[in-house]
């Protein structure tokens, strides 16, 4: 599956990017497909006939697919292609979107702005860029341009440039570029023209309209892979990080260059892992393989689910504490929800005050 998956995500990158799609298929389809058709063999189930048979059975539910697939960390709703796009599913299981810490630290231009950061000695301008990037994933140029006029952000000047592109030119209509209100990414319009969406899946509210850019006075859109490993996963940084500095509790986002996703008080720091998986099994095995390094000194340790993901999955918490010993309450890293984690946070507050 987690083959399939990749192969999935191959095809799509290369299928979206300007050279016109050319045979053959990514080798992961092929090979997906290849031991796909020996497992319905063994089930006598009918098996795809072509990698266009199989992207056609990627866009059904599991539930829905003849073949059975033991071990495959996917529940029955879950597919791999929604609208001819591969789904958080499909990025989670070809592990993408799901090791979002490996790819921000493989990504090029991350890597450049952490080791120019660290150079100057410059935290600040670390975290005020990945701030950015998840508050303006659309920007007009204007607004660009001030922002770097900012200290913080003066540093990285030439890196924030290089982690916009202009807006696409289907995102333009009647001389204006819609956002979404939800998070402040670009809406696009769908096939006949009439209705605008915003196209990231985890938004909070894809439907309703922002701030609208002028496209004569230029407009800049972050590149896709920041959208996903960054502005995506960010959001949920962002807001509890907030929501625990409301308490009056000094917090820090990706504190020493992005030794955890963030920490809370400054004696005896508690410290947290924030996750973003859509299923609670597939973060498990993730888990079970790479737990997060507690920093030295740290009281204690959590892995953060999402209100989201908590919201989608009921049992989240304890299916994957279930599935992950490691994380159960007494260990060292704890797995608890958004709300345990910040009504945690509020009883420490009190305690210590
Ligand atoms: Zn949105």
């Amino acid at each position: 599956m987690a083959q399939l998956a990749s192969g999935i995500v191959d095809y799509a990158q290369r299928a979206t990017s300007n050279e016109n799609f050319r045979l053959p298929y990514p080798a992961n389809l092929q090979m997906a497909l290849n031991r796909l058709t020996l497992l319905a063999w063994h089930q006598g189930a009918p098996a795809p006939a072509s990698v266009v048979e199989l992207l056609h059975l990627a866009g059904n539910a599991f539930g829905a697919w003849k073949i059975s697939l033991p071990d495959a960390d996917v529940d029955p709703d879950e597919s791999l292609l929604a609208y001819g796009r591969p789904t958080r599913t499909c990025e989670e299981l070809g592990s993408l979107r799901g090791d979002v810490e490996g790819e921000i630290r493989e990504n090029t231009l991350m890597r450049a702005v952490m080791d120019k950061a660290r150079a100057a000695d410059a935290p600040h301008s670390y975290v005020a860029f990945r701030e950015l990037l998840i508050r303006q994933p659309a920007i007009s140029a204007l607004e660009l341009d001030t922002r770097l006029g900012t200290s913080d952000l003066a540093l990285l000047a030439d890196e924030v440039r290089q982690a916009y592109e202009p807006v696409p030119p289907e995102a333009v209509a009647d001389g204006v570029v819609r956002t979404c209100s939800g998070c402040n990414g670009l809406r696009l319009p769908l096939d006949d023209g009439r209705a605008w969406v915003c196209g990231d899946e985890s938004c909070p509210a894809p439907g309703s309209p922002g701030t609208d850019y002028p496209a004569s006075e230029g407009a800049w859109w972050l590149r896709r892979e920041l959208r996903t490993f960054v502005t995506a996963p960010g959001r949920a940084e962002l807001r509890i990080a907030d929501l625990v500095a409301a308490m009056g509790v000094p917090v820090a986002l990706w504190p020493d260059f992005d030794a955890c996703d963030l920490s809370a008080f400054e004696e005896r720091p508690w410290v947290v892992d924030i996750k973003a998986w859509r299923n609670p099994v597939r973060l498990a095995r993730r888990l079970r393989e790479r737990l997060f390094t507690v920093p030295e000194g740290a009281e204690k340790a959590f892995i953060v689910i999402g209100r989201e993901q908590v919201k989608a999955h009921p049992r989240y918490v304890a299916r994957l504490r279930k599935a992950c010993p490691q994380v159960r309450p007494g260990q060292r890293v704890v797995a608890v929800s958004e709300a345990e984690f910040l009504r945690a946070v509020r009883k420490e507050a009190e305690a210590r005050a």
